[in-house]
């Protein structure tokens, strides 16, 4: 691609040459735009263009850039201390997050594991399941997983096992992953009728190979960087029956659900299902910093407890940072002052009418949207770098993947603004 010399003023040479982006090569990189400040919705490049921001960089920033209140909260725990370490000392600010996340989790949740970011909380989830599974079977075999297909889980090395096997990161590792059970994902739609015959692979997966598989681990009900698919909540309800069945744990990954994205606290509570493991993080810290947290019920965490080794065996030198814990229960506060589900169900409205217009366009496969996310799937795969050309150029940040054209805006995002978002979308996406 030829940039013009505007362009040009918001890449960085030095950058480019040496520091690796996300999934993007280092010989022929995307652009990366630089950016100066961020404020509410809205992020600012160094050449002052503006853009409202439709992915709270990566579903974490719930309540915006640069918020007053988490700003404080930050500046008041750094001036007491910014972290110590959680093996022999605890604080204040885990304890009280601690509470803040017990009282809106499943009332089975008993137990709080912080760590360091969502690829490393499902790898804490999985390692439970494993260590809960040998304590309590005594067989040292029950140790694989299922998950369905488009799922996306982390980058960590079980994360990527269980991401879906070809939009996933299978392909790269190849043998070097573990190998897991899958299962197709559901077809029955979020907002569609319930079809029976959607639960069958699973039972049969566990049927067969129940005494090898320590947990079934999934989304509830938004399955996101796999493919943005939102599925009926009915798969959650028996899929939990099946794994009291056949005495597999059930593991629920609201790292991208949670915080309200879906306009529910959590997505489970869509299905009034509970899971005996669930990992959150992503919205926690309001996206201020990096952390996440796996809750388990008590019988989890006991079982463990009484196993070979007696202890969980994890314990990042991050646990419980409490400048992150102390961001994290302001964010909760947040939260919990205001009416969200009055909110979401409003944005919802927005976003829902404002992207109905796509759906008749010969480009668009499908439309869908569930609380503050909405997705229009196209029918080729979208050029990334050319997208985002033409977001910045229209003033609105979003990133697309595969066949998703997608956002997810900070919930703080005006009224205006949202409306403008989707409809810069809309026109993008008619140029493809
Ligand atoms: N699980 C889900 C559902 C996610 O969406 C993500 C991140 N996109 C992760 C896990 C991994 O989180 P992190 O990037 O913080 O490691």
């Amino acid at each position: 691609m030829i940039y013009t010399d505007s362009e040009m003023t918001v890449f960085d040479s030095w950058d480019r040459e040496h520091l690796w982006h996300p999934y993007t090569s280092t010989i022929d990189p995307l652009p990366t735009y630089k950016v100066d400040h961020a404020d509410g919705a809205t992020i600012t490049l160094s050449d002052g263009t503006t853009l409202i921001d439709g992915m709270s960089s990566w579903w974490c920033v719930i309540h915006g850039y640069n918020n007053p209140r988490l700003n404080a909260a930050a500046c008041a725990q750094i001036s007491k201390m910014s972290h110590v370490m959680f093996g022999g000392f605890t604080h204040e600010p885990a304890i009280e997050l601690g509470k803040a996340l017990l009282s809106v989790a499943p009332r089975r949740m008993h137990n709080i594991f912080y760590a360091d970011s969502g690829s490393v909380a499902v790898e804490v989830a999985m390692k439970m399941a494993v260590q809960y599974a040998i304590s309590v079977s005594g067989d040292h075999k029950k140790t694989n997983f299922v998950t369905i297909r488009r799922g996306y889980h982390g980058d960590t090395w079980n994360a990527m096992s269980v991401c879906d096997p070809v939009t996933g990161m299978h392909g790269a590792f190849g043998s070097a992953l573990p190998i897991r059970f899958f299962v197709p994902s559901p077809k029955s739609r979020f907002d569609g009728e319930w079809h029976d015959d959607d639960i069958e692979p699973l039972r049969e997966v566990l049927e067969a190979h129940s005494e090898e598989i320590a947990a079934l681990i999934l989304e509830p009900v938004v399955q996101g960087a796999g493919g943005m698919w939102f599925y009926h909540p009915e798969y959650l309800r028996r899929a939990r029956h099946l794994c009291d069945e056949y005495g597999v744990l059930l593991i629920f990954d609201e790292i991208a659900t949670g915080f309200w994205r879906t306009g529910r606290f959590f997505a489970l509570e869509h299905s009034g299902v509970v899971p005996d493991i669930m990992c959150i993080g992503k919205g926690l810290t309001g996206g201020y910093l990096t952390m996440s947290a796996v809750m388990t019920s008590r019988e989890v965490a006991d079982a463990i407890s009484r196993g070979e080794a007696g202890v969980l065996m994890h314990g990042p030198t991050f646990m419980a940072n409490p400048l992150a814990c102390a961001i994290a229960l302001e964010s909760f506060k947040i939260l919990a002052e205001q009416d969200m589900q009055s909110r979401i169900d409003h944005l919802h409205g927005i976003i829902a009418e404002e992207l109905a217009p796509a759906q008749q366009l010969a480009q668009v496969a499908d439309v869908r949207s569930i609380g503050s996310i909405g997705v229009i799937e196209t029918r080729r795969p979208v050029d990334v770098g050319t997208f985002q050309r033409e977001c910045v150029r229209r003033g609105v940040w979003i990133r697309p993947f595969g066949r998703n054209v997608y956002i997810m805006p900070p919930y703080v995002i005006s009224d205006e603004q949202l409306r403008f978002l989707c409809r810069q979308m809309l026109e993008i996406v008619k140029t493809l």
